[in-house]
């Protein structure tokens, strides 16, 4: 069965469909600046070139008629019609508490995903805009709904909990929700898989390190603990994203600077992170590696705070789960910055991890870069969380 699986934002839309029998990539693409001037769609078939195409694209149903054209188009299409394509699964953003597995999208389940709305205020109404674009197109079609949040589900009480009045709990449901599920929970099943070993017999670790970036502790098969919060900007030091920091540096803040409270979670969302720390020098990890290697001095201090902080996250979650077998570095960073990761593992000596750097220079593996005779496993392990909500819905709509 072919599965079309959409990534929903305010104003883009990414798209892969993929054949759930082989698992593979039939053809992707991304719809860009949906609703603003300068709209354009980039289609790659699998082995085929990429097109890219600027036409107007005032809003995501006319997006979604645009990817369809595409996959169906006689010249460059990879199906012949809208039947080829068996169910679409989406990619949700915020669960809540209602969600703690994925579901097939009915109208109930989409007044829950909007009841979390005030969750995710940025990504919830972009994904309820995609399905209900899909819907008008393919109205005949199943849709399932994959949260990022639904893995984290199953983190103990004290786990989710903030040190804040409990009402806040009870009237919000103010407390840790956690994201990158998918990736988290297909990267430590990989890792198990690709080791041998029974997943609920293992503790790993998974280090989703990309342009949003988050740690996760996997026990047993269930998520026990994750770094990021109530929302995505908690947690490790990100792209652009602070993460954790004292709060009271936010009144700190907007006395001096006289900010209020929209313009300084600008700042902490979009001007920190290893771009601010790096004095605004770059946000990608492949400008950062160079300047290191200069020794620049921005460079130098940014991926020591970086790496610091995510090694210190592996401590907590060491004592969260009595010990770990596994350690996954995965997502954009994760995969391919070879130096964060040895500058991470530098730390954690009182683990017994040591590294193989022949391995730890491989590219687009999954592979343990830790040395036979090292105490804890260290691995890369390419994330797929396309692949991931294919596999979810196939198994939903089957
Ligand atoms: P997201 O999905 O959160 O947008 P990704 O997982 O795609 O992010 O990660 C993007 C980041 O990965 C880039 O900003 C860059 O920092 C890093 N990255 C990608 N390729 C490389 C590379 N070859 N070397 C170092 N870092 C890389």
């Amino acid at each position: 069965m072919n599965i079309l699986v959409i990534n929903c934002g305010s104003s883009s839309l990414k798209f892969q469909l993929i054949d759930s029998e082989t698992e593979k990539c039939i053809a992707k693409g991304i719809c860009e600046r949906i609703g603003i001037e300068g709209s354009q769609i980039t289609y790659t078939p699998a082995g085929g070139e990429k097109e890219q195409t600027v036409t107007p694209m005032p809003d995501h149903t006319e997006a979604i008629r645009l990817v369809l054209e595409a996959l169906t188009n006689e010249k460059t299409g990879v199906v012949k019609s809208l039947d080829e394509i068996g169910a679409v699964g989406h990619r949700i953003v915020h669960g809540g508490e209602k969600f703690a597995a994925s579901t097939i999208i009915t109208d109930e389940v989409m007044k829950a995903i909007e009841e979390c709305n005030d969750l995710a205020p940025l990504h919830n109404p972009a994904n309820l805009i995609g399905i209900n674009a899909c819907k008008k197109l393919m109205p005949a079609t199943p849709m399932v709904a994959v949260f990022d949040t639904a893995f984290h589900q199953t983190m103990p009480e004290e786990a989710y909990m903030y040190g804040l009045p409990y009402e806040y709990y009870e009237k919000y449901k103010i407390r840790r929700y956690g994201f990158h599920g998918t990736s988290h929970s297909y990267v430590s099943r990989k890792a198990a898989e690709v080791l041998d070993k029974k997943y609920e017999d293992l503790k790993i670790i998974v280090c989703h390190l990309g342009n949003g970036a988050s740690v996760s502790a996997v026990k047993n098969g269930k998520c026990v603990d994750t770094s990021m919060g109530l929302t995505p900007l908690e947690g490790l030091i990100m792209g652009t994203r602070s993460g954790d920091i004292d709060p009271a540096i936010m009144e700190f803040i907007a006395h001096k600077e006289g900010k209020d409270i929209d313009e300084i979670m600008t700042v902490l969302n979009k001007k920190s992170g290893v771009y601010g720390l790096s004095n605004n020098l770059s946000s990608d990890f492949r400008d950062l590696e160079d300047g290191y290697n200069r020794g620049d001095e921005h460079c130098i201090r940014t991926m020591n705070t970086y790496c610091y902080r995510v090694a210190k996250y592996i401590g907590s979650y060491v004592a969260a789960m009595n010990g770990v077998d596994v350690i996954c570095f995965t997502a954009g960073i994760g995969e391919n910055a070879p130096l964060v990761r040895s500058l991470v593992c530098e730390h954690l000596g009182f683990l017994g991890v040591s590294i193989d750097e022949d391995a730890n220079h491989k590219r687009g593996e999954e592979i343990a870069i830790s040395t036979p005779d090292s105490k804890t496993t260290v691995m890369v392990i390419p994330t797929n969380e396309e692949l991931a909500i294919a596999r979810e819905t196939v198994s939903l709509v089957k």
